[in-house]
């Protein structure tokens, strides 16, 4: 499936929500081609590896969140 990238499915161009920014907590079909068969109902805080980025998407919208390492404490 695609390049195996994960990504988020609201995201994702195959996240069949109308919306033109969905949420993280909404839901909707996967209109993926390969996954439509099972007529999954997904998140937008659900994700998978057939990911494909929105039409409209900025381009970093999966970047990873930058978490600084923790402090060692006395
Ligand atoms: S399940 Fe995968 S292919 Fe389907 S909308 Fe979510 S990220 Fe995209």
């Amino acid at each position: 499936m695609a390049d195996g990238r994960w990504g988020h499915c609201e995201h994702c161009r195959y996240f069949g929500s109308p919306a033109q920014t969905p949420l993280v907590n909404e839901e909707a079909p996967c209109q993926h081609p390969e996954l439509s068969r099972f007529h999954l109902a997904v998140f937008g805080a659900s994700g998978c590896n057939g990911f494909e980025l929105r039409p409209g998407a900025r381009a970093d919208v999966e970047a990873p969140i930058y978490s600084p390492a923790p402090l060692d404490m006395p």
